[in-house]
């Protein structure tokens, strides 16, 4: 029999939490995970770089575990405001983010900048989680599928293996719309066609949420959720946690 592993249920917080926020909803998320069993999920908190340390106490023994928003690809240096993976790893994170299509919005980061920074995150014992989806321009162009695995090709670095993916198309991030689900199992099946490997998880984001988690987590080649929004409140980010 084959055993299916817990979806992957990652939070990203972004720019949102003062350390007491911070540490509130961590810490509820982390009494939850303590007292389930099993553990509905694994489950994952990306807050802020400036929170990291603070909540990385207070998920201590909770199961949660912890990651990164983005990283340097190189390791230290004359990288005013930059966070290596080595400083992320220091501070308690397992996980780290990268290519999310905020940053390559706002920072012009590529594809072959994002591989780097996976690179780098895989070479300290950091899982990196590979972001990739399609503009709303894109996809009314019929060029979801050859974006979106021509971003896999080039963003996932050599091999593969070790990192998680997440297909997160840019029109349902923040904006309420969600992809439906045949268009999930069609992206996700051409991300599976690319990656070639079963081991790799491939998360779905945008916009997930209480309502529609149990729907996308039953989808064809969906191994779990990067939320943004439904994880800034513990009860919400709990429903999603425990959807699947
Ligand atoms: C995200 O930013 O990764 C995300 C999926 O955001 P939201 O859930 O708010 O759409």
């Amino acid at each position: 029999m084959t055993v299916q592993p817990l979806p992957l249920i990652a939070g990203n917080w972004k720019m949102n939490g003062l350390v007491a926020d911070g540490l509130a909803l961590a810490s509820a998320l982390g009494d939850r995970m303590r007292a389930a069993s099993p553990a509905p999920c694994t489950m994952v908190l990306c807050p802020p770089a400036t929170l990291l340390g603070a909540v990385a106490g207070v998920l201590e023994g909770s199961g949660v575990l912890l990651g990164g928003q983005d990283c340097h690809s190189e390791e230290a240096g004359a990288y005013t405001g930059s966070v290596s993976t080595g400083m992320l790893a220091d501070v308690g994170c397992k996980f780290v983010i990268v290519g999310h299509s905020e940053r390559r919005r706002d920072f012009d980061e590529t594809d072959e900048m994002v591989a780097a920074k996976a690179a780098a995150a895989l070479s300290r014992g950091l899982t990196p989680i590979i972001c990739v989806g399609e503009t709303l321009d894109q996809r009314e162009a019929g060029q979801a599928i050859a974006v979106v695995e021509q971003q896999v090709k080039q963003s996932v670095p050599a091999g593969g293996s070790g990192v998680v993916v997440a297909y997160e198309p840019v029109w349902a991030i923040g904006t309420g719309r969600t992809a439906s689900t045949d268009d999930v199992a069609e992206i996700h099946g051409a991300i599976r066609g690319v990656l070639g490997e079963a081991a790799i998880p491939i998360l779905y984001g945008g916009s997930a949420n209480p309502g529609n988690a149990a729907e996308l987590l039953a989808t064809p080649e969906v191994g779990g959720l990067l939320v943004g929004g439904a994880s800034l409140d513990a009860e919400s980010f709990w429903q999603v946690a425990t959807a699947g």
